[in-house]
């Protein structure tokens, strides 16, 4: 038994790259792609993140207000998460489990299009969201009478070791990642406790992150992985993108 994994863009936030990096001069800018991830396992399709509200590219200031101009979402209605699930062969119908490795704006937006689908967050995520209102968190996201389940701590996902998720704080306090056991090996989708290759090379903490002592504990657990053989894929790394290992099929 194997799990068979679908590496999904889904539109690109424009920003400073001394947000994840602070060393780098202001005014470098880079493209962070948002990332949605399909996990195809036996017993049913796991999406991991949904990517940005695609409502949101068109007027971004009313949405995420201040933050847009940091962060400036850049796409259209395509880059949507049901137009992007379809181009890679999925209705959302076939989904049975959500991920949601944080709450926020890029990883959470489009959780309303998959009204049947049961959503699994961190316990400490569900609890942030509502008192950050504004700050990386929006209602108009993740507040649906959706089947939301709260974990805490490591989850095997079908109890069969083939997906587990991790509790990875630090960038938010219930930032998670997943460890997939594919046939070509190990793969941790990091989510954005670790954005970008560089920051785990150096150990750098980006700005984004609330709890920078748990984000150097989570980059410590993912490069242990890394020593052990496994391809860690980042949270927004656009370098990253065009090189993923050639199992992973890519739309
Ligand atoms: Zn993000």
């Amino acid at each position: 038994m194997t799990v068979k994994l679908h590496a999904i863009r889904v539109g690109v936030v424009e920003m400073d790259r001394s947000v994840f990096l602070p060393a780098t001069p202001k005014g470098v800018r880079i493209d962070a792609p948002g990332l949605v991830f399909v996990i195809q396992h036996p017993q049913g399709n796991v999406v991991v993140d949904t990517g940005i509200d695609p409502q949101v590219y068109a007027d971004p200031v009313t949405y995420w207000g201040g933050l847009a101009r940091a962060l400036v979402p850049k796409g259209d209605e395509g880059d949507g998460l049901l137009p992007r699930l379809e181009e890679a062969g999925f209705s959302p119908d076939d989904v049975k489990l959500v991920v949601n490795t944080h709450l926020h704006m890029d990883h959470a937006g489009c959780n309303r299009f998959l009204p049947r689908a049961t959503f699994l967050v961190h316990r400490a995520e569900m609890e942030i969201a509502p008192e950050m209102e504004g700050n990386g968190y929006y209602r108009s996201d993740w507040d649906y009478p959706l089947s939301y389940r709260q974990v805490d701590g490591e989850t095997d996902l079908f109890d069969d070791g083939l997906v587990k998720l991790v509790p990875l704080p630090g960038h938010t306090p219930g930032s998670m990642g997943l460890v997939l056991k594919m046939s070509g090996g190990v793969v941790v989708l990091s989510g954005d406790s670790c954005p970008l290759a560089d920051n785990l090379a150096g150990r750098i903490v980006a700005r984004t992150d609330k709890d920078p002592e748990n984000s150097l504990r989570s980059m410590e657990w993912l490069a242990a992985r890394q020593q052990e053989g496994a391809s860690v894929i980042f949270g927004h790394d656009n370098g990253q993108w065009p090189v993923l290992p050639a199992e992973f099929t890519l739309s």
